[in-house]
């Protein structure tokens, strides 16, 4: 779980599964450095030979302190001898159809997060015909939204699934013995573990795990999928490996594409410098590209784990300038292109852009991996409205002006897309194209794009206001 982390680092939980009983454990804040003293008494806490585990930044529900402890994942439902435990990864879209439906059976249902939905909503199938594998299908045809699930029922059934666009990674594997059998969000959190990738779960597939393996059963299969792009970006590690190609090297193909694309930046800029660490790939790939030299001089504080991305917004200024560093003597007077993995809000660039100028660079261009985002994300990434995406309002020209670089270029949506070795068809990439791979999606981001158009104040995701969704 450490070595998902960067996945969120809001919250955390730990659920194992003996005898017919869950045992949990929930906090708050990184997974906890375990000392090897306490090992025997975290396994009297957890004990059982099946569990499952979450971390957490918030997509969905609220984020005060008691909110957040609230939502913290693993979650369970449970009801007539009947008890399912899950933990999952995305964020659900239409929320408020399920939250009525789940209040006919348990009316004091209380909504803490979307996986609270995603379990009861099992629960209630699973009752009805005692079969978990047409409960999930279930789920797959009534749940819009990005889902990648793992979870136990009360027999001790361990099975793992996910929505049928396939929105967000999760893959299987086996540890060395061929006993023991996981599930990961990627591939380094069984890398880590020394345990080997089997296989990524298909989009719409339910994988059941017994002592002899996994059995895959494809429940659903829709022909256009669509994995989020912004995993390869940003989201993933580095050292993950989607569709048999690590995230670096698509990173780095992402940096040869941006100097293919603008010869004219590159022909009269001196050095490169990434905004450590997402950037510094594609510095890579531009370096070897363009023949410039990657100038390591900005340098990001080990123990500054925080990723900006993922903080509140009064944090992240502050956690910016603590993080990154910037040797002033390597800069003063250069020509920079500076490679970053993305501009949501643009605020990460600009503080770096800042100091660069105080410095003394003498200009200062950027490139940016991920084409320019112009719309919100229903899937899991938290970037819910388009007042907050300084590219829905601004084009790139203007956004240089507002962040301080003399120009701003975006990799091609056609050359991004071929670097990550999967088709347009195989992807989702809403936040550039405006285009959503799920229906009530695209409908609230047309009513969401027009009231904000109009001049509406967006005080969060429209399927979280209730009378505005009712409207839609
Ligand atoms: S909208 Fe963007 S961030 Fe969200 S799932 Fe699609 S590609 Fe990923």
């Amino acid at each position: 779980m450490r070595a998902q982390n960067h996945r969120g680092h809001q919250s955390h939980g730990f659920l194992t599964y003996d005898k017919g009983e869950f045992y949990i454990h929930r906090s708050l804040d990184l997974i906890p450095k375990i000392k090897s003293s306490a090992i025997q008494e975290w396994f009297g806490r957890l004990p059982g030979r099946i569990g499952i585990a979450n971390v957490r930044y918030t997509t969905s529900g609220k984020i005060d302190e008691k909110s957040l402890m609230k939502g913290t994942q693993p979650v369970t439902a449970s009801k007539n001898g009947l008890k399912i435990a899950i933990s999952f990864n995305g964020n659900i879209v239409n929320t408020f159809q399920l939250k009525k439906e789940i209040r006919k059976e348990f009316p004091c249902f209380s909504y803490e997060c979307d996986a609270d939905l995603i379990c009861h909503k099992l629960l209630i199938e699973f009752a009805k015909t005692k079969d978990l594998t047409s409960a999930v299908k279930k789920c797959m045809e009534e749940i819009e939204g990005a889902f990648s699930v793992v979870g136990i029922t009360k027999n001790g059934e361990f099975f793992a699934f996910k929505d049928p666009k396939g929105i967000r990674p999760l893959c299987a594997g086996h540890g060395q013995d061929g006993k023991i059998f996981a599930f990961s969000s990627e591939t380094v959190g069984l890398d880590i573990n020394g345990f080997e990738r089997n296989f990524e779960v298909e989009p719409g597939e339910i994988v059941m795990v017994s002592k002899n393996g996994f059995e895959r059963k494809k429940l659903m299969n829709e022909k256009h999928k669509a994995f989020c792009a912004f995993e390869f970006a940003y989201f993933a590690r580095p050292d993950s490996r989607f569709n048999e190609k690590y995230v670096y090297e698509i990173r780095e193909e992402f940096g040869r594409n941006l100097v293919k694309e603008n010869q004219d930046v590159v022909k009269e800029a001196d050095i490169i410098l990434s905004l450590p660490e997402t950037g510094d790939d594609s510095a890579m790939g531009a370096h070897e590209e363009s023949g410039l030299r990657w100038e390591r001089a900005s340098r990001r504080h080990r123990y500054v784990t925080e990723r900006a991305f993922i903080l509140l917004n009064k944090e992240r200024y502050a956690t910016i300038d603590k993080k990154i560093n910037i040797l002033a003597s390597k800069v003063k007077g250069k020509r920079i292109i500076i490679t970053e993995d993305s501009v949501v809000r643009g605020d990460t660039t600009k503080v770096v852009i800042e100091k660069l100028r105080r410095m003394g660079a003498k200009k200062v261009h950027l490139f940016v991996t991920f084409p320019r985002i112009i719309g919100p994300c229903f899937y899991g990434i938290d970037m819910a409205t388009y007042g907050q995406l300084i590219g829905s309002k601004h084009t790139p020209e203007e956004i240089a002006k507002i962040i301080g670089a003399d120009s701003v270029r975006y990799q091609s949506i056609e050359n991004f897309v071929k670097a990550t070795g999967l088709s347009r068809e195989q992807l989702c990439l809403a936040c550039v194209t405006g285009e959503y791979p799920t229906p009530l999606a695209q409908k609230i981001a047309d009513e969401m794009k027009k009231r904000f158009l109009e001049g509406y104040e967006e005080t969060g995701r429209l399927y979280e206001i209730e009378e505005a969704f009712q409207q839609t």
